[in-house]
């Protein structure tokens, strides 16, 4: 699917999923500003300001920066953390991680499996069947309804 969000964006694909391995320079010219600061330098956005914190559509969350499908509604539960929370994602290899040391705490940073875009933190005090919080950014997810 290609609209005019992503018109400027000829890496955006909802059904390929080759891994890009593409320079910030490339992201910075094709993506909005605030979504480059989160997808590539890891900025968060403030709690409780994203579109999808308290949001209950049912269908399918993909990257903004990408197209990649990452979560299902199914899979999202209410969390008072103030982010978009997951306790699982869509497939395995929907996202990859990296640890992450800083601001002086350990925390495992999710990344887009397909572009590499920066997507929030996964913590362990999610809900069963998991035990997983995917805490995402809104801005670096794109909802699509079923
Ligand atoms: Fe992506």
């Amino acid at each position: 699917m290609r609209d005019a969000t992503h018109a400027s964006n000829p890496w955006y694909s909802r059904t390929d999923t080759t891994r890009l391995d593409l320079p910030d320079s490339t992201w910075k010219r094709v993506l909005p500003h605030d979504l480059y600061e989160v997808a590539r330098h890891a900025a968060t956005e403030r709690a409780f300001t994203g579109k999808y914190s308290e949001f209950e559509g049912i269908g399918t969350y993909y990257c903004a920066a990408c197209g990649n499908a990452l979560f299902r509604s199914d899979a999202k539960f209410a969390s008072t953390c103030g982010w978009p929370s997951f306790f699982e994602t869509v497939r395995p290899g929907s996202v990859s991680y990296r640890k992450d040391s800083s601001y002086g705490m350990v925390r495992t940073e999710v990344l887009c499996g397909r572009c590499g875009a920066h997507l929030g933190h996964l913590f362990d005090d999610g809900p069963p069947p998991t035990g997983k919080r995917y805490c995402m950014n809104s801005i670096s997810l794109e909802f699509e309804p079923d």
